[in-house]
Formats: C-alpha cells, structure tokens, sequence
C-alpha cells in the first residue's frame, strides 16, 4: 500500500505537509489504522488544477477512439487484478469480499467497457431537423464539447463504483479529472489512478486529492464542472457555495427507499429481496431498501420470512470468497446513526424481532464498527428509522390496509432515490410503480437497475439533481454548443432593415398561414 501512495498521490508544499500529518485510514471490521494519506490544503487543489487544465487538451485530442483504448485497457487490469482490489476495497470499507466483487469490480468492469463503447453515441454531433421554415436548409447541429476540468467528490459506501463510475464517463468525454475521494476510503482510487497509469492515461488527466472535507470545498472552487455523491446536507453546502462561481453540479445524494408488498406478491421473492437489498454491504448502499410497506394480507408471512433469512444472516469479517454476508459498517458515526433510529423506535412502541445491537450477535463490543442485522415491526412515521436516512442493515416493516395508503406513506418522505413495488399482477405492479415519487422504481425487482449503464439513474426531491447513466449521465459532463450553418442565402434576408409596410403585413400572413390552421377546441 505505501508505494501505492508513493507513487500516486501529489507532494503537497511544504507548508501543508507540515500543517498535515496525514490522515489515518483504518480497516472499520478491526479498527487497526493500515495507512495514512496525505491532508491536501487549498493550495494544493488549486496546483493540482492548473495541472489538470494544461493536460486536458491534449487529452481531448486524442478523440473518442484514443481515449476508449485507454478505458478499455483499463476494464482488463481491473479483472487481471480483481483480487488485489477488492482486498483493498474490502480493507477500508469492512464490506464482504462479494459486496467488492458483485457492487464494485464488476460495476467498474461493465463501466469502463460501456463508456470507452458508447461516449462517441452519445457525444457526437447531432444534426437536428426544425420545423421552423424561416431556418429551412440551413443545418442545425448540437454538439457536445467537454467542459474541461471536472471535480468528482465521492463518498465512503462505494469507493470504486460512487467514485470512479463519475470519473469513467467524465474521462470518457475528453475531461481532466480531480478525485476527491471520503477521507475515510481513499485507497481504493489511489490504487485505480495507479491502474490507469499503467494502462496509459496521460499524467495529470486523473488526479487523487486526498483530505477532508475542506479539500471537497477547495475542489469546488477551482473546477468547471461538480459531481458530488453523499449526503443531503453536505450536498446542499456544495451547491451553495458552486452558486458562487455560478459552476454547475450534479449530485447524488440521500435516500429512504421504500419496498412496497402488494397482496397479491410472490412473498418469498419480496422477502428475499427485501432482506438482501436491506442488509448487503451493512445497509450502506445509497439505493437499498430503507423501509417496507406491507398490505395486511401478507403481512404476517412476509414478516415471518424476513424474519427467518435475517436470522440465518452470518456477519463477520470477511478473509475471503464465501466467509461472511454481511461485514461491519464503514464509517465510526453511521453506527451511532443506526443505534439511535432503533433506539428512538424502541422507544415509541416498536419491537425489534432479529438483531437490534451494536457489535455482532455474542460479541458487543467487538473492535471495529458493527451494528447486528436488524429487523423492526410495528413501527410507524413518528419514528426515525422510517423518515431519516439510516444508512445501516436494519429493515423496518410496516402493516398497511391497502395500495393506497403504501402510495402515500412511501410519497411520504423528503427523499426520492428509488423505490420498489412486488406484486404478480405486474400491469398493478407498474400502474403503483408510476404514482411513486422516485427517480427509478423497480416492479418485482430492487437495486438492480442501477447495472443498467444505459438507463438514468438520479434522485427527485432531496435525493439529487441531474442523472448518472444514460445519455445524461456523459453529457452532463460536457457543454452543449448549437451551431447552426447556411449554404445557400441571399445577401439579405427579407426581415430585415428597413421595415415597410408591405413585407410587414405579408408576414403577418404568412404567419396565420403557418400557425392559424389545424384543430383544436
Ligand atoms: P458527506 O456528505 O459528509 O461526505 C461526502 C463527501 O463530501 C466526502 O468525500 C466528504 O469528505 C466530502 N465533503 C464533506 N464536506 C464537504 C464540503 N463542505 N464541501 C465539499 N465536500 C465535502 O457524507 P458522509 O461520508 O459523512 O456520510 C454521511 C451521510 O451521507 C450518511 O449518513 C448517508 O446518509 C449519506 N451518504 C450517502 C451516500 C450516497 O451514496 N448517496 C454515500 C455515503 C453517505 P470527507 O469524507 O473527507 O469528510
């Protein structure tokens, strides 16, 4: 690890390295601290911008074709060194050797292909056809030219896929790239900033600003372009101060997902998904399932399901393909987070029927940041854990009469990320899916469409502004440019100086003739 950071990360000045100590990194399922990075300051961020800037055109330049073989080379020393990776991930974050695998390695895989193959679509000109017949034979194109030096925040949960699935497309559109990943998981983008080197990419074209959350605000000053994943509140400081600079953003933030059971589900799959999509990677997952609403029907059995899966649950420290299915939680204060939602349940007449601790079941005080898969009933809307982001492997499960009110108990929230709907009769299924206020919903189905590179994937309400994937998911990171080219003209057009009387009133035919005709009520 240390020569990963010798080699990747920036000499701050002088005077910061003595500012900073650098910043330990631990491993959260044992609390050991097994690197340190370093605390760049402002000054640094705003030197590793000029870099970026100089390299960029040259970056550019090499076109779609040239900057795809370096993606490409890219998506294979990810697989030729997928177990090196996910040892890394799995390090820093605590999660579970397949959380790494299935989430993380073979998102990056899928993405790095996707957009070496499909930014030239999305990106290259567009001719564009008006119905304008003032304009006719003239050629209208919309163009798409990278905006120049994109500033990507990440957060902890997802070291590679929240971070690197931002700079994939960003790099992809012919941008230079400042990474700043959480101060809590900066090896993992240390050691695939490495990975790209080696596979290519030109000095200074990515770039790894380790520190904390003053580099984030450093970042956002000295770029073109913010892509921020992470909290709501967080979220809404970044764009305050982007305001300034009058710097566009995207962000990616905060969820509270809901699971709606219709009666009429396939129970077992809704329980499967529930418990999976509730519980992998510790609950820590921006999509996963936050809370469920259960039409009284099947609410029983359902509970009973959850029940049983959650039980049989085996949590611990992952060594390995295969040893544990849920490992610890990431971040020291998510723990807190997580105890005071089930507390403040507890307290206002919920029960908790797995789980409902701190540390792993037998082991409370186990070193490292636990918190035992949990499962809450009776709970209702007065309770934390159903209104507030908990970011953590607890299930909450709430008995409703009917579609109506799962309708508008899950509309019932400041977020809107995504959302879930199980029912066999799928056109119900869909009609439910449509009147949830969310920026995706999955029918008979949770998380997934997050694989789904071609698909948008963003937030309504609080949960974010702008997409990932998807046409938008490129573009965001470019400027749109609308050029419109004449060939063949007159030396003047008719509208124009001086005015009389005659062309006026001609016009003013012809523009009832244009727009006067047709039905309408
Ligand atoms: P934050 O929103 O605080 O941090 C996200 C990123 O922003 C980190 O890299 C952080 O740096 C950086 N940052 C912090 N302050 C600023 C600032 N003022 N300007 C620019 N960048 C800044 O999230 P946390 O990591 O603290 O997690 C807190 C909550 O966020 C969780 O409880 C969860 O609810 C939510 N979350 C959502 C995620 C998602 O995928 N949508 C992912 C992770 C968390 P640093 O880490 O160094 O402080």
């Amino acid at each position: 690890m240390a020569s990963v950071e010798q080699r990747t990360v920036p000499e701050p000045s002088t005077a910061e390295a003595a500012a900073a100590d650098g910043i330990p990194v631990e491993n959260p399922a044992t609390g050991e601290v097994i690197a340190h990075v370093p605390d760049l300051g402002a000054d640094a961020v705003r030197a590793m911008a000029q870099r970026g800037r100089a390299a960029q055109p040259a970056w550019e330049a090499l076109g779609f074709e040239g900057r795809g073989r370096i993606l490409l080379r890219m998506q294979k020393w990810l697989l030729d060194n997928s177990d090196r990776v996910i040892e890394t991930i799995v390090s820093e974050t605590g999660k579970t050797w397949e959380d790494a695998q299935l989430a993380e390695i073979m998102y990056g895989a899928s993405a790095f292909g996707f957009w070496a193959k499909e930014a030239e679509g999305y990106l290259s000109d567009h001719k564009v056809k008006t119905s304008v017949v003032m304009l006719k034979g003239k050629r209208l194109i919309e163009r798409y030219r990278p905006l120049g030096l994109i500033g990507v925040i990440g957060p902890w949960n997802y070291p590679l896929t929240n971070s690197f699935g931002d700079c994939i497309p960003a790099l992809a559109a012919g941008n230079a790239v400042i990474l700043k990943p959480s101060e809590v998981t900066p090896l993992t983008s240390l050691l695939l900033a490495d990975g790209l080197r080696d596979c290519g990419l030109p000095a200074d074209v990515l770039q790894i600003a380790t520190g904390r959350g003053a580099t984030g605000t450093a970042l956002v000053d000295a770029v073109d372009m913010i892509m921020f994943t992470g909290s709501t509140a967080t979220g809404r400081k970044v764009m305050a101060q982007a305001a300034q600079t009058l710097t566009p953003v995207s962000l990616e933030m905060g969820g509270k997902d809901p699971m709606v059971v219709l009666s009429d589900a396939d129970v077992e799959r809704a329980a499967n998904h529930a418990v999976y999509y509730g519980m992998f990677n510790g609950g820590q997952t921006c999509v996963s399932v936050e809370r469920v609403y259960v039409e009284a029907p099947v609410y029983d059995q359902f509970v009973s399901k959850v029940v049983d899966k959650t039980r049989a649950i085996r949590q611990g420290r992952s060594t390995g393909p295969g040893t544990a299915d849920v490992g610890a939680m990431t971040f020291a204060p998510q723990v807190d987070i997580v105890e005071r939602h089930v507390e403040d349940a507890k307290a206002k007449g919920a029960r908790v029927l797995v789980g409902g601790h701190r540390g792993t079941a037998g082991d409370p005080d186990r070193p490292g940041n636990w918190y035992e898969p949990t499962v809450l009933v009776d709970v209702d809307h007065t309770m934390e854990c159903m209104t507030e982001e908990t970011f953590g492997p607890t299930l909450p499960i709430m008995r409703v009469s009917d579609d109506e009110e799962a309708i508008r108990l899950a509309n019932d929230s400041p977020y809107g990320l995504s959302a879930s709907v199980f029912s066999k009769d799928v056109a119900r299924g869909e009609s439910v899916a449509r009147r949830l206020e969310a920026g995706s919903v999955c029918v008979n189905d949770a998380v997934i469409n997050y694989s789904a590179l071609e698909l948008p994937m963003g937030g309504a309400k609080a949960s974010g502004l702008g997409s990932r994937h998807g046409a938008g998911g490129i573009r965001k990171y470019c400027q749109v440019q609308a050029l419109l080219v004449s060939r063949l003209h007159p030396h003047k057009e008719p509208h124009m100086f001086p005015y009389n009387a005659r062309m006026t009133k001609a016009l003013g035919k012809l523009i009832k003739v244009l727009y006067g005709r047709g039905k309408r009520d």
